[in-house]
This record gives C-alpha cells, sequence and structure tokens, in this order.
C-alpha cells in the first residue's frame, strides 16, 4: 500500500496508462515485482496503456522483443521511444532536412525508416541520442557541428541510465560534455518531460491528459510530465528515486508506491 501523497481519485478516474520501462516495468532484464500483475489487471479493467521510454539506444522493435522475452502478451508491448518522438518532431519541423546522429546502429536504422536522411559530412541538423557505439570521433565531428550553429537536438535529456550493476552515463552527460566543449545547450529537447511524446497518445486514444496516469521512477523526467503535458502521475520507489528525494523536488507525483504490486494494490481498492 502506498505510504504519502495518496490521492485515489485520480487514479479511479484514469481512463488510460503510460508505463516507465527501466526502473519501473523492469531493470535489464528482469521483470520488476508486479509487472505482469498490473497489466493483467489494466486489461481486465478495459484500460488502454502504452509503454513509454526515453530510452533510444535500442529500437522499437528490440524494445518489443525485449517485452515479449519478459513474457509480456503480444498485444500488450506497445512501446513509444523517444526515437519515435524525435522521429515525428523532425518530420514536422525540420522536413527533407539531413542529420548528423550520435545514436546506435538500431536508432539510426529507425531514424531511417522513418524517413529521416543520415549525413556524415554535410548535415543540416545535429541530433544526439544514447549511444552505447559513441567514439572520440564522433562526439568530436558532433560538437564542430553544433560549433557552427546547427540547429542542435536531443532525444532525452535523462543524465543516467539505470542498469543491474547501476547508473551508467546518458544523454544528459554526453550533453554535459557539449555544452563544456561548444558552449551550447540543446536547442530542443525531446521525450520525457516534453509534453509531445504524450500528445500523440492522447489523440489516438481520444482522452485529455488529465485522464492519463505516468508511472515512472524518475522525478524530472516521468513525474515531470504531471507540469509539462498535464497528466497525473504515480512515482515508483523500484528505480531512481530514493524517498528522501521527494522532500526537495520541484516536481511532485500524486501518488507515491513502492513499486507496481503496490500501485496495482491501490488501483483495485
Ligand atoms: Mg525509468
Amino acid at each position: 500500500m502506498s505510504t504519502s501523497n495518496i490521492n485515489q481519485r485520480s487514479l479511479n478516474q484514469a481512463k488510460a496508462f503510460l508505463l516507465d520501462m527501466d526502473g519501473t516495468f523492469c531493470l535489464g532484464d528482469a521483470l520488476l515485482p508486479g509487472a505482469l500483475e498490473l497489466l493483467e489487471l489494466l486489461n481486465r479493467r478495459g484500460l488502454p496503456f502504452c509503454f513509454l521510454t526515453n530510452n533510444t539506444s535500442h529500437s522499437k522493435l528490440d524494445y518489443i522483443r525485449k517485452l515479449r522475452g519478459l513474457g509480456v502478451r503480444e498485444e500488450d508491448a506497445r512501446v513509444y521511444t523517444a526515437g519515435d518522438a524525435t522521429i515525428a518532431y523532425l518530420n514536422k519541423h525540420h522536413s527533407g532536412k539531413k542529420v548528423f546522429l550520435l545514436g546506435t546502429p538500431s536508432l539510426a536504422e529507425s531514424f531511417c525508416e522513418g524517413g529521416i536522411a543520415l549525413s556524415e559530412s554535410d548535415p543540416d541538423v545535429v541530433v544526439i541520442g544514447y549511444d552505447t557505439s559513441l567514439t572520440y570521433d564522433r562526439i568530436s565531428a558532433f560538437c564542430s557541428f553544433v560549433r557552427k550553429g546547427l540547429p542542435y537536438i536531443a532525444t532525452h535529456p535523462d543524465v543516467n541510465c539505470p542498469t543491474p550493476e547501476g547508473p551508467v552515463p546518458d544523454i544528459g552527460a554526453m550533453m554535459s560534455l557539449v555544452e563544456a566543449s561548444t558552449g551550447r545547450k540543446a536547442d530542443v529537447v525531446i521525450g520525457k518531460p516534453n509534453p509531445g511524446i504524450v500528445n500523440a497518445l492522447t489523440e489516438e486514444w481520444g482522452l485529455e491528459p488529465e485522464e492519463l496516469v505516468m508511472v515512472g521512477d524518475r522525478l524530472y523526467t516521468d513525474i515531470a510530465l504531471g507540469q509539462t503535458a498535464g497528466v497525473r502521475t504515480v512515482l515508483v520507489l523500484s528505480g531512481e528515486t530514493r524517498r528522501e528525494d521527494l522532500a526537495n523536488a520541484k516536481n511532485q507525483p500524486d501518488l507515491v508506491c513502492e513499486n507496481l504490486t503496490d500501485l496495482t494494490w491501490d488501483i483495485i481498492n
């Protein structure tokens, strides 16, 4: 049972759920407590849900495969990534432009499938994604395009990515490196807490943002969506955030739960 900041009414009025993956639903290759039970309950209640992840080191298909491998049914493995949201943003605001992408081969593949032209030597726009294949040459090339003043977009703001061995540097840490070298911050940061990542889903479901509940483990991305997108938020303490972090946090959740077992219990009651 959750122990603080309870806003049970928001939970009872929820018409759809957005679920973070890393630190909320799973950690590495293991499910976190209550993960499959929550999906079962949402299905039983006829409440739609979608996994919303800022992690862009893998493609959407990789995440679907991962969820399937964790025992999630095919029809439940619906995923929207910060990579998908970035592709949608580029097609809308930089249509037909060439992009220099710092990202894994699978992110590059999803960009190509999404109709984005990639260029190593003559880009119009630069995009930084979570890149576990990063080399000094590529970050150096990225910085030189940023120094030239090209529009600079980041797929998401996360500083660290949780892993079973502890946090590892994510894009936010790389952006600090780029800023130290070039003096520039990203012009646009897509992904949570950018409301764009939620809009596509409210449109698809025909729901208002306040009818959606975002469940996540991180204050400055998942829970910040409450302020930026107007959704309700549930913080789970199974990932990055410790209960003591809440006292001084700018973004306060509507509900705090230890994990998804705790949340399932709160929805039932
Ligand atoms: Mg997370």
